[in-house]
């Protein structure tokens, strides 16, 4: 899904890049090919790819990434919409 696109310059995920130790999970768990290696430090070279999954986050060893499950994503947004807020959900648009 190395084309997929959200909303551009919406996501919340951060990284930091002082605490990476350069173990790689975040380039294996990520759907959309958010990061790289680079100097053994992960990179976001694709921001706006992040489609807010959240498993980059909860599988880092060192904390740090972190993103808000489900606010940016697109089916969450739709929902949202539709619903209301408090009735939408990121996981039932089958996009993550
Ligand atoms: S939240 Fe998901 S899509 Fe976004 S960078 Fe992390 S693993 Fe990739
Ligand atoms: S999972 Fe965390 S520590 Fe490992 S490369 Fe990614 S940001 Fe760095």
């Amino acid at each position: 899904m190395d084309d997929f696109r959200y909303l551009p310059g919406v996501t919340t995920l951060k990284l930091d890049e002082k605490a990476c130790i350069g173990c790689g999970m975040c380039l294996a768990v990520c759907p959309h090919g958010v990061f790289v290696i680079n100097e053994r430090t992960a990179k976001v070279i694709d921001r706006d790819g992040c489609m807010e999954c959240g498993a980059c986050a909860t599988n880092c060893p060192v904390n740090a990434l972190s993103v808000d499950p489900g606010v940016g994503c697109a089916a969450y947004i739709i929902q949202s919409w539709i619903k209301g807020k408090e009735n939408a959900s990121c996981g039932d648009g089958g996009c993550c």
